[in-house]
Formats: C-alpha cells, sequence, structure tokens
C-alpha cells in the first residue's frame, strides 16, 4: 500500500505540481489495493451498467457526452459525468436512480463530455450526503498541462479538494472493489490512435502529441469473463483489451461497454478491431458515445453478433450480467 502510494505521489510529483496523493485512505473507506500480476481473481455475480449520458436517448435527455451508473454486488461507482452539467442529475431523476448514495466517481480521462457534471453533481448531492461524489478516481497524467486547448481538471480539482473531495490517482491496475478492477493507464502495443493530432502536452522530455495518457477504463472480472467499460477508448479499445488480460487475468472478454472512438475508423480499422475482438471472445457490445452507428454495426457482422447481443448504447439502457443488454427502444 505504501509502495503504491509512494509511487504515484513520485510520478505525480514529477511530472505536475498539481498532483495531490493521500498517503492512506482513511480506515472506513475501501483500500485500494494494487499488485503487479494480479493474484486475486475475485469474480463480482451481480452486475448492472445504466447508461446515464450517451448521444441517443429514449428518456431524458441525449449530448455528446458519456456517464454510465455501475452497480457491482451492491457497489456503486459513477463511471464519468456527462458533457452538460445537469445531465446526468436529470437523466439519473427521469429514470429513477438515487445518486446520493454514490461515494466513488471515476473519470476515464479529462475530457469535458465526460467530466462536465461532476461539479453538479458534488453540489447537488452532497446537501443530503456529505460523502456523495467525494472519492473521484483518475489515470496519472489527467491534470497534465495542455498546450492548447487548456485542462479545466486543473481548476476542477483545486474546487473539489476544497469541497474535501478526495482525488486519487492511478497508475497501474487496481482492485477498486472485490472484482472491479480500474486499469490505469493503459499500454499502448497497437498503434490506435483513438484520438486528434492537434493536441500537444508538456512532459519532463518536452512537447509531445496529447495522446490522452491517463485515458483508463474499468475492467469487471465475471464467471463470463471481464466486462470492460471504456470512456472515450482513447488508448484504444484492443489496447485496453490486451492490457486487461495481460496485468489483471488472462480470460476473455465477456463484453465491452461504452464509447470505442471508432466514429472516424477506416472500414479497415474497423476489421482489424474486430478480429481482435473476435480473438478475446466478445460476445456482448453496446457501442455508446463516440463508438459511431457505422463502427458498432460493422462491428456486429463481423462478429456474426445477433442485434440484442450488439446495441447502440442510449440514455435508459443497461448491460446486465444475468440478463445481457436491455436496449433502449431506438437501438432495438
Ligand atoms: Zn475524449
Ligand atoms: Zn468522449
Amino acid at each position: 500500500m505504501k509502495t503504491t502510494y509512494f509511487n504515484i505521489c513520485l510520478l505525480g510529483i514529477v511530472l505536475s505540481s498539481f498532483y495531490h496523493c493521500t498517503p492512506s485512505p482513511s480506515p472506513n473507506e475501501p483500500q485500494a489495493k494494487q499488485v503487479s500480476l494480479i493474484e486475486t481473481h475475485h469474480q463480482v455475480t451481480d452486475l448492472k451498467i445504466a447508461t446515464l449520458s450517451t448521444m441517443l436517448a429514449n428518456r431524458g435527455i441525449g449530448e455528446w457526452g458519456y456517464a454510465a451508473l455501475v452497480e457491482a454486488d451492491g457497489r456503486q461507482l459513477l463511471f464519468d459525468t456527462g458533457q452538460r452539467p445537469e445531465t446526468v442529475l436529470k437523466n439519473a431523476e427521469e429514470l429513477g436512480f438515487d445518486l446520493h448514495e454514490v461515494e466513488d466517481v471515476f473519470l476515464s480521462h479529462n475530457h469535458g463530455d465526460h467530466t462536465g457534471g461532476l461539479l453538479s453533481l458534488r453540489e447537488k448531492l452532497k446537501v443530503l450526503n456529505p460523502k456523495a461524489m467525494s472519492r473521484v478516481h483518475v489515470g496519472k497524467g489527467i491534470f497534465a498541462q495542455r498546450i492548447n486547448g487548456g485542462n479545466r481538471m486543473q481548476e476542477m480539482k483545486q474546487q473539489l479538494e476544497a469541497d474535501g473531495v478526495e482525488i486519487i490517482i492511478y497508475e497501474k491496475p487496481t482492485e477498486l472493489f472485490p472484482g472491479v478492477w480500474i486499469t490505469g493507464p493503459v499500454e499502448r502495443i497497437h498503434d490506435e490512435k483513438n484520438y486528434g493530432q492537434g493536441g500537444r502536452i508538456y512532459t519532463e522530455d518536452g512537447e509531445i502529441v496529447d495522446n490522452i495518457p491517463e485515458d483508463q477504463s474499468l475492467a469487471i472480472n465475471t464467471d463470463k469473463g471481464f466486462v470492460v467499460l471504456a470512456g472515450c477508448g482513447h488508448a484504444g479499445i484492443i489496447n485496453t483489451l490486451d492490457y486487461v488480460k495481460s496485468t489483471i487475468q488472462d480470460k476473455n472478454i465477456f463484453a465491452v461497454v461504452g464509447g470505442f472512438h471508432l466514429v472516424s475508423a477506416s472500414d479497415e480499422h474497423l476489421a482489424w478491431t474486430a478480429k481482435h475482438l473476435q480473438d478475446f471472445d466478445v460476445e456482448k457490445i453496446v457501442g455508446a458515445h463516440c463508438t459511431g452507428l457505422h463502427a458498432l454495426y460493422s462491428l456486429k457482422e463481423s462478429l456474426a453478433l445477433s442485434r440484442e447481443d450488439a446495441v447502440v448504447g442510449s440514455v435508459g439502457d443497461y448491460f446486465d450480467l444475468k440478463d445481457g443488454i436491455h436496449a433502449g427502444i431506438i437501438a432495438r
């Protein structure tokens, strides 16, 4: 534990003075553990992932953004927070989800379409529960100084910390709840380049293309295989799945959910992606946000999945480990 936090702190200090590290969580809080090649293989048996922000909406509001509520064996986590301040709050209310008891927020990366709702969520929900949205889990690099386009996360960090929110920075796969893993930044072994080429970032080695180094996903270990939830897929969905298999456990990927950033991918790249998804034995896909409609249908065809098993994500839909995908009306 101490080594872990020490490493995180050390790297944080090197990269940016904006990093804040907490030596160890208080005794009542879930203790994130870090293991090298992982020895704990706890499997989640009850899992539900409900979409709260994406382009399509069956009920509530659609927007360019992403957010989902994850419920794993009774533990809750908000995965990303949508773009507009009110989207997730309004959609949760309309869909009947009470977010007051959600204390943990996962941010896939710094972009505003995933982080825009965080401050208003904290503001509204803390009134009834001061612990609501009080722990924010981010990947190393999220506060790095962007040269063009800025990085609102730096300002947001100050506001959140002033409000008592703990920000926890990850650099390695880490088990947050039993069987629920935060990947931390993903090794880019394939050249997927799922990010814009215009951004620049300052590092200790000078100025480099902003490849969104902090981009992280959630990997939930279940008896059917991993369920992997991606925000915008900037690290590349295949890189992410390879990383999950090589660092957490070498087993099949049962389902992929979220944004995979294939909206502008060539047919050649989609075919390459499909081939790899097939190799991972992917059986279910919810392609939301930046996955792209053509990309989703192309993957569906290439993997010979049924219309129930490969759907476009929409607000109000959900993935259930037992029953599969409950698609929105628009996506059936
Ligand atoms: Zn993004
Ligand atoms: Zn996005």
